[in-house]
């Protein structure tokens, strides 16, 4: 245990082995989208192939294969993150749009003008926006929690910021910028002390370390299939029972209703209810497929692995002159975030590439986050599963060419 045989994990990928510019890819943009094994284009195919039709309408032969094989992904799903229940687990887009679901429909249910919802400074706009969208249309309002300089989140900066006016606390997981590991057990159990609901974004988390909903104590916890070796288009809203209960429709159409007249609508029970129209079946079996995979590895060892990676790219990138390593928050994801003196991100993101390695440059959708650095993007490499201390060096000796082309 707490190894991980790295070679028998790519040899799962079959994209992984190509070149770019005659160099042999390194992928180190794990963090915007991770990808895919063997057995999750399987499942696709195979689905597409031999199985595929509507769901849970069909009396025929192969719409009853196909809803085992959907609502199968939602057990596989469930399992995974510990849910009491698999019709707690809503399928979405993605983590944007479970998030979306909770605010128009929780938010606009059971949140009243002048109350505050509390997100923190590191958040995606995902985890942003939707709030501010309900902030105008219902009169609520957004507070921030404050990081440190050095990425990190205190746990007493969020919580001393829970008080009466509080509706609900909307907070990432990990940082997908700067690798911040959130203390989320200590922030619920205070946000519940006051009867203060939690939702997580939870995106950065499920594909690097065990994720068990009920050990950390949230109410919502949102996270999306494409970043954790599954498939785009397909994601997870997990729930409360009891809150997903009292929620109303999210959007409104077939699949979600028992029965409609003109004059009125009756609706299912979560989790259908939450998922109006054809939902997209094979995505969320190739997200159960992902969840299987992953969950034939050992998820401690791969946190171990990966934090390897991360303490190795920390000290060759820092050996580097004039390259400044944005968070170092520790505990930290392996999700290395840096400037360089002289040379703009999306200008080492171009070097980079040539020499076969994908990393991202950008404000990594958390534009409020590089303000409080003042900044306005940073090169982000994130690592995987499938990762390997060689990428790491072709990164470090990329970045030293970098320097020498603009020192
Ligand atoms: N939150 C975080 C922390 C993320 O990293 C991302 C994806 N970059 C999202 C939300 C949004 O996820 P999606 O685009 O898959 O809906």
């Amino acid at each position: 245990r707490n190894t991980l045989d790295v070679e028998r994990v790519r040899a799962d990928f079959p994209i992984l082995h190509q070149e770019i510019y005659g160099k042999p890819l390194a992928y180190l943009d794990n963090a915007a989208s991770s990808q895919k094994p063997r057995p999750v284009i399987n499942a696709m195919t195979e689905a597409m192939e031999s199985y595929y039709a509507n769901v849970h309408r069909g009396v025929h032969r192969l719409s009853q294969v196909s809803t085992d094989h959907y609502e199968g992904a939602r057990e596989t799903i469930a399992r995974f993150i510990n849910a009491p229940k698999s019709d707690e687990v809503i399928f979405t887009r993605g983590a944007t749009e479970a998030i979306n679901l909770v605010a128009s429909s929780y938010g606009r249910a059971f949140l009243k003008p002048g109350q505050e919802v509390l997100i923190t400074e590191l958040e995606h706009h995902a985890n942003i926006v939707p709030w501010q969208m309900l902030r105008d249309q219902l009169g609520i309002k957004l507070r921030v929690a404050p990081v440190d300089d050095d990425g990190t989140l205190r746990a007493e900066a969020v919580t001393e910021l829970i008080g009466e006016n509080t509706g609900l606390v909307a907070i990432a997981h990990i940082s997908n910028a700067l690798g911040t590991i959130v203390p989320l057990q200590e922030i619920t159990a205070a946000a519940h002390a006051k009867g203060v609901p939690v939702l997580v974004d939870g995106c950065q988390a499920p594909p690097h370390q065990k994720v068990d909903v009920q050990a950390l104590g949230v109410d919502f916890y949102a996270f999306s299939g494409h970043k954790m070796y599954g498939p785009t288009g397909i994601g997870v809203l997990w729930g409360r029972w009891d809150l997903l209960k009292k929620m109303p429709p999210y959007q409104g159409g077939g699949e979600m209703i028992y029965s409609v007249t003109f004059e009125k609508s009756t609706f299912k029970e979560p989790p259908h209810g939450f998922e109006a129209g054809t939902p997209a079946i094979v995505e969320a079996i190739g997200l159960g497929a992902a969840v299987d995979w992953l969950s034939g590895h050992d998820l401690d060892a791969v946190a171990a692995h990966e934090h390897k990676l991360l303490a190795y790219a920390t000290e060759r990138l820092s050996a580097i002159e004039g390259l400044n390593i944005i968070g170092r928050a520790e505990p930290k994801a392996a999700i290395v975030s840096f400037t360089m003196d002289q040379a703009h991100p999306h200008d080492i993101g171009t070097i980079v590439d040539r020499a076969g390695v994908a990393v991202r440059a950008g404000h990594h959708c958390a534009q409020p986050l590089m303000e409080r650095y003042g900044l306005s993007a940073t090169v982000r490499a994130s690592f995987g599963i499938y990762n390997t201390e060689q990428e790491v060096d072709q990164l470090a000796d990329a970045l030293q060419v970098v320097k020498e082309l603009f020192g």
